[in-house]
């Protein structure tokens, strides 16, 4: 059952360079940009915050990069959101970090001001991808930034890791995946790298393993976190026992949740809308822009199968009014003998293998879905 809680994401549109592979909204920010970004995101807030009574109870600040952010200019987020919103007390307030900024005064003001999470970029513990990936911190710094969250007193902490990496193998990701749980992390996001349009990695010459290789690293990756005591509780998320993260959660259970910042999506009374990726419009006059999509079958089929728990039955008919198709339980039987669902009277949930390939299987089901139409 949903509540009437409200997440909130803001985003941080900032990058002291842009790394090989992102395709994340993020600009080199001057002085002048940031003050003009952050008198319009205060704005911003505070427009939401006139709009809706409904407490927040999870809170997002991402990125880009919110580790440039001064005291002053997290402050004047933080405190534009306790004035506009009922910030519940025992919400999860996370912050990303990158390990290449000066964490230990940032941790410090991050906590005094409320953030209770921190998510740190790690993406690989060996310097020579790391160097291709074009970051701007050494495995060394990963360490030492949760070393520092720890002695701040973060005690929920995730690590993001990368796989598919070029020039990767089994035994490179081995020794990845090694150096991360050293971390003692409570939670780990796991990527597979995917070279989009648009970003440097795409006009580079690059050694990608191929679909099987990557997905032997995925496997393997998901084994390991298993062994190490990790819930594999979605496609591409592993937490301790109570340590999913509850923000996350929320997207992947169609729950609403307010984004604010160039390029990020709201879900909210239905609707599905989204700022334009441009930091000048938003400071300009920050509009959101309809997507006309929202709370169907297909969304909830999607995004319940990313999660460990799966579609469930009595949701579905919950929300629809009517029991799923016959023929979607068929097409999942028929996956399930391949060992990439399993099927039982309480709905369908996807495999490790099957979570691999994932948009294969959901899309059979959107067939059926848009058969129906
Ligand atoms: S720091 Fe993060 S958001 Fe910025 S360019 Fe690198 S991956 Fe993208």
């Amino acid at each position: 059952m949903t509540n009437n809680n409200l997440g909130l994401y803001i985003h941080i549109p900032f990058c002291q360079k842009k790394c090989n592979y992102c395709d994340f909204y993020s600009v080199v920010p001057t002085e002048d940009i940031k003050k003009r970004y952050i008198e319009s995101l205060v704005n911003e807030i505070k427009k939401w915050g006139e709009r809706t009574a409904r407490p927040i109870d999870t809170m997002y600040i991402g990125g880009g990069t919110p580790s440039l952010l001064s005291e002053a200019e997290l402050s004047a987020i933080l405190g534009a959101v306790r004035n506009g919103f009922n910030l519940l007390d025992n919400a999860e307030i996370t912050v990303e970090v990158n390990p290449g900024d000066n964490l230990e005064n940032f941790l410090k003001y991050a906590v005094s001001l409320g953030v209770n999470r921190v998510s740190i970029g790690v993406q690989s513990c060996l310097e020579n991808e790391l160097c291709t990936l074009g970051r701007r911190h050494t495995a060394n710094d990963a360490k030492k930034a949760v070393a520092m969250a720890r002695n701040i007193g973060i005690n929920n902490i995730s690590a993001d890791i990368m796989l598919g990496l070029p020039d990767s193998t089994l035994d490179t990701l081995k020794k990845s995946i090694d150096g991360v749980l050293c971390l003692e992390t409570e939670h780990i996001s796991a990527y597979i790298l995917k070279v989009e349009k648009g970003t440097p990695f795409y006009k580079m010459p690059l050694n990608i393993p191929d679909d099987d290789k990557t997905a032997e690293q995925y496997v393997f990756l998901c084994e390991s976190m298993k062994n190490a005591g990790y819930e594999h509780y979605e496609i591409s998320n592993f937490a301790k026992p109570g340590y999913q993260s509850r923000h996350n959660n929320r997207y992947w259970k169609q729950e609403e949740y307010i984004g604010i910042g160039p390029s990020a999506h709201s879900f909210f009374k239905g609707d599905r809308f989204y700022y334009e990726r441009d930091i000048d419009s938003f400071i300009k006059c920050a509009e959101v822009i309809l997507d006309g999509t929202g709370g169907d079958e297909a969304e909830y089929i999607m995004l319940s199968l990313r999660l460990a728990s799966g579609l469930n039955f009595n949701e579905y008919i919950e929300k629809f009014k009517k029991p799923i198709s016959n023929q979607i339980i068929d097409k999942a039987k028929h996956f399930e003998k391949h060992g990439l669902c399993t099927v039982s009277n309480k709905g369908i949930s996807l495999t490790a293998k099957g979570m691999l390939v994932s948009n294969t299987i959901i899309s059979e089901f959107l067939g059926v879905i848009y058969e129906d139409i």
